[in-house]
């Protein structure tokens, strides 16, 4: 049913030229896209999290040599390709990348090297994984904005959600990073857990904010089929929330946050001060690096090969390891940008009438509509989501573009170079 209506309304806006379908290809994008942001992508953890939908293996010391020397040679293919790039960005994400906080120092260096990057470097950390030589690490490094996934400060959920530690470390885990005095610190909780309740979301949010961190981002249990998390709460004979349950508790942490000086910056994120906003995936065009990682391009999406052991096989051998691509038309194009809008839950007009014009009736028809459904408010310069309209948006990416991520990472988890495969 969700299938056949997601088709139905994709063809609508996009037209019925568009296809979203990734094909098997070995060529990355070859044409160099001025003030590209980078993304780096370390596989590995110390535990797998039932939950977790990433691309990760467990930690294994003998693949982390080979797996950095892949990632210096796969920079070296792009400076080849495309020379001395302007670099917007860096952000690097996983598995755990602190398991090679000290190798993220040759990493980050010969990018440097080879590359002028203008920009912050971002890092998602775990925080059973940081210590005072890490964060050093991170610091010499040139790490400017952080994030620490807590998830919860309560052991019942930590232990519920197959998380390895305990409560009892993220005081003084947290602690350590903001006194680190990093640009940046978001801490990552989540809601809508199975028996969570407002009480609980509090509580979470009241350490957070105590601990003096500059941005909130609350984000919901997913339920990805090919994480096992689903059978792990049946196994523990749990249910999730229901829709009320679920509104009422975005509701309650909107205001608990907004009441505390916090902005909302994205659907789940709340940002307090002037601290640049933390964020990994609504960044215009970038070239990911490592297994699994993502490259988004004017012209379409491109994805590396999701195997650990292929990925350092193509690139210890000087070649590319990407597998599919995804064109994009330019509909396509201006539609993946209003999504990721969306998500920010700010549209500026003057963007939107550049990429659409005033005579587009479907975008006119849907902004009308969103309006008058009091999701959406016509502000100076912007159209900016309402409560509501933020609401309803989660529960869209819950039950739509998240099938979008399942199908092509169950399908390339499951091989290393998929035919094909049709979303
Ligand atoms: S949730 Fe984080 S720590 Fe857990 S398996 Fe996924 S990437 Fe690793």
């Amino acid at each position: 049913m969700i299938s056949i209506a997601t088709k139905i309304i994709r063809e609508y806006f996009t037209g019925k030229d568009s296809r979203f379908i990734f094909t098997k290809t070995e060529s990355p994008y070859t044409s160099p896209v001025a003030g590209s942001n980078l993304y780096l992508h370390i596989p590995f953890c110390n535990s797998v999290c039932p939950y977790c939908p990433y691309n990760k293996i467990k930690y294994d010391k003998a693949m982390v040599a080979p797996y950095v020397q892949a990632m210096l040679n796969e920079i070296e293919l792009y400076y080849a390709l495309f020379g001395r790039l302007d670099i917007s960005s860096i952000y690097i994400g996983g598995g755990t990348p602190t398991l090679l906080s000290g190798e993220l120092k040759i990493i980050l260096n010969t990018i440097r090297d080879k590359f002028n990057v203008r920009g912050d470097i971002c890092i998602e950390t775990n925080p059973a994984v940081l210590d005072d030589a890490i964060i050093d690490n991170l610091k010499a490094c040139g790490v400017s904005l952080i994030s620490v996934g807590v998830q919860s400060f309560q052991d019942k959920f930590l232990r519920l959600i197959g998380r390895k530690y305990r409560a009892s470390i993220l005081d003084e885990a947290v602690e350590k990073v903001v006194k680190a005095n990093f640009k940046s610190v978001n801490l990552d909780l989540m809601f809508a857990l199975p028996g969570q309740n407002k009480e609980d979301v509090t509580y979470d949010l009241r350490k957070a904010i105590e601990k003096g961190v500059n941005q909130v981002t609350m984000y919901p249990l997913f339920t990805f089929p090919y994480s096992s998390v689903g059978q792990y709460l049946k196994l523990k004979k749990v249910r999730m929330p229901n829709l009320i349950t679920r509104r009422a508790l975005y509701y309650h942490l909107y205001h608990y946050l907004t009441q505390h000086g916090f902005n909302r910056v994205s659907v789940w994120g709340f940002k307090k001060n002037e601290a640049p906003r933390y964020s990994s995936v609504t960044r215009d065009n970038y070239i990911g690096l490592g297994a699994g990682a993502g490259s988004h391009v004017p012209q379409g999406f491109y994805l590396n090969t999701f195997s650990v052991e292929e990925y350092i096989k193509k690139c210890l051998t000087h070649r590319f390891p990407t597998a599919l691509r995804m064109d994009f038309t330019r509909q396509m194009q201006n539609y993946f940008w209003l999504y990721w809008r969306f998500y920010d839950t700010y549209i500026p007009k003057q963007e939107l009438s550049r990429r659409f014009t005033d005579k587009d009736k479907k975008i006119n028809r849907l902004f009308t509509s969103l309006k008058k459904l009091d999701l959406l408010a016509d502000e100076n310069g912007s159209f900016t989501l309402s409560k509501r309209g933020a609401f309803w948006l989660h529960l869209l990416q819950n039950y739509f573009s998240l099938r979008y991520v399942n199908k092509v990472w169950s399908a390339a988890m499951k091989q290393a170079y998929p035919p094909k495969i049709d979303l």
